[in-house]
């Protein structure tokens, strides 16, 4: 039996400059499993996360995934990527593709499906999210929420096998955040491995299976949902918890 986490992440180290902006992260996610992480603007979550599908290369530490070190495998970034999908803030679509033609362009490119293939996989996936009416809109035709649902759609045509979000919902309008994280919380449901940036706490309670709490590049706390949600976590994490709340 292979009992190694899923993703393994040990003392990670990033400097930038003399900005010390990871501070010997460690924590690891079961496969299947989600984590939210959340913390105050700056403490580091967003280059964790790009630490994690290697957007930014980390100083020290080890970033196991599938049972082998990539943190310091840059010259294979791409193939990486290809099985790490990864969703921001604002959706960062590609302006001139319609929404199907968003999702088809990397299963083409790197996965090498036929054009056909491509667009019945992208066609499914607009289903997958909700929206199969919106084949044909470009971006700037969409609303917030339908464009991260292709956002999201274009990240899973690659078969990922983590699922990385980086505040996905807060560029969103408020009666479109949820239509998002209902499709994240599927996902999670159907056995997704998740990392999620998030400040959405009804999403985490519902979805996640640990909460990690980041301050000033340190992990302050790492708990199961239950535990942290139920007021037993760290003095610090509570309070920032009432912060987000009120
Ligand atoms: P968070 O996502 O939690 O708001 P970030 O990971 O974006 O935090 O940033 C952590 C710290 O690193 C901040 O002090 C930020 O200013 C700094 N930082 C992030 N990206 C860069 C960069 N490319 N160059 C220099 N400093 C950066
Ligand atoms: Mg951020």
């Amino acid at each position: 039996m292979n009992a190694s986490p899923f993703l393994d992440v040990v003392g990670v180290n990033k400097h930038f400059g003399p900005l010390h902006v990871l501070k010997d992260c460690s924590f690891s996610v079961d496969k299947g499993q989600t984590v939210v992480l959340i913390g105050p603007s700056g403490s580091g979550k967003s280059t964790l996360l790009r630490c994690l599908n290697l957007l930014e290369p980390s100083d020290a530490g080890a970033i196991r995934f599938e049972g082998r070190d990539i943190a310091q495998d840059l010259k294979n970034a791409h193939l990486l990527r290809a099985k790490i999908g990864m969703v921001f803030q604002n959706f960062e679509l590609f302006q001139h593709l319609n929404a199907v033609e968003n999702i088809m362009l990397a299963p083409m490119k790197v996965l090498g499906l036929s054009k056909l293939d491509a667009h019945d996989l992208a066609v499914d996936l607009l289903k997958k999210v909700h929206i199969p009416d919106r084949a044909d809109h470009l971006p700037d035709e969409l609303s917030g929420g339908q464009q991260q649902r292709v956002a999201i759609a274009r990240a899973l045509a690659m078969k990922p096998k983590l699922m990385l979000y980086d505040e996905p919902t807060s560029a969103l309008d408020p009666e479109m955040i949820r239509e998002v994280l209902d499709v994240m919380a599927e996902l999670s449901a159907d056995g997704m491995t998740t990392v999620c940036v998030t400040h959405e706490m009804g999403f985490a309670r519902r979805a996640a299976d640990r909460i990690i709490f980041m301050e000033q590049g340190s992990i302050i706390e790492n708990a199961t949902s239950d535990v942290f949600f139920s007021g037993a976590a760290s003095e610090r994490a509570r309070q920032f918890l009432n912060q987000i709340l009120h």
